[in-house]
């Protein structure tokens, strides 16, 4: 669905990404893991056209998209949920999704697809029904994440972008997000690219992992050998 061969990306002379090759199928969850500075963002903003490649092959199911713009990616279906949440502080979580929902006023009945979108949401995250005329801002880290992740859902995206879901969240409110991952992709089939810090619960999650290195991929494989392997145990899983 997704594949990514020789990128390069620079920011001004910072040389961020080089020569990254990976892929993604249909209905995956992959993770990318690696230290800070290693190029993960850069990854994901160079999918989604934030900060476009200046060499390589980009291809979303085909077609060469490294030269389009944010927003057309976006309607081929690519969403992220960026890095530190980012939803709109004072406004309230349904006018957070709806903004998320922008390609749907196109729709012949968008009042009707936006409400069928939302409740759709809302049963996957009950918390945020329950806050559903509350400000944004005035929500916890976690239920913050779970209404980014729902603004970016209400694009109906095919293939998911997540930076560090986990950031700063409890145990927990990790774990409820992680399953709400598992079953979009299980139940929609929606194919999941998730960079994360955790690299133990990512791994756990995720069916195939990619460790990056200085803008390198280092590593790639299914994410219980990765689980398993040495060098990743020592430099990126901790104890225990
Ligand atoms: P983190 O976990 O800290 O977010 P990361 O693996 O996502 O790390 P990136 O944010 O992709 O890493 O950064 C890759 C490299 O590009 C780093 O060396 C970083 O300093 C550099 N970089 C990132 N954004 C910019 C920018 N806007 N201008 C210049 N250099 C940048």
């Amino acid at each position: 669905m997704l594949k990514l061969k020789n990128i390069n990306t620079y920011y001004g002379k910072v040389h961020a990404l080089k020569n990254v090759s990976l892929h993604l199928a249909e209905g995956e969850i992959v993770t990318l893991i690696g230290a800070n500075g290693a190029g993960k963002t850069t990854i994901l903003n160079t999918i989604s056209g934030v900060t476009p490649a200046s060499g390589g092959d980009l291809l979303f199911q085909k077609e060469e998209i490294k030269a389009l713009t944010p927003d057309r990616i976006v309607k081929l279906g690519i969403s992220q949920v960026p890095e530190g949440r980012q939803v709109f502080k004072p406004m309230t979580v349904e006018e957070n999704l709806e903004l998320g929902a922008y390609l749907r006023y196109r729709a012949r009945d968008p009042k009707t697809e936006i409400l069928k979108d939302k409740e759709e949401i809302f049963q996957l995250f009950p918390r945020l029904e329950e806050r559903r005329k509350q400000a944004a801002g005035t929500m916890s880290g976690g239920e913050q994440q779970m209404l980014a992740i729902g603004r970016a859902l209400m694009a109906r995206p095919k293939l998911l972008l997540l930076d560090e879901p986990s950031m700063g969240l409890a145990p927990l409110v990790v774990q409820e997000i992680f399953r709400v991952l598992q079953r979009l992709r299980d139940e929609r089939g929606v194919t999941i690219l998730l960079v994360e810090q955790n690299a133990k619960a990512a791994l756990k999650l995720a069916d195939r992992g990619y460790v990056l290195e200085t803008g390198k991929v280092i590593l790639e494989g299914a994410a219980d050998e990765l689980l398993e392997n040495a060098e990743v145990k020592r430099a990126y899983l901790g104890k225990d």
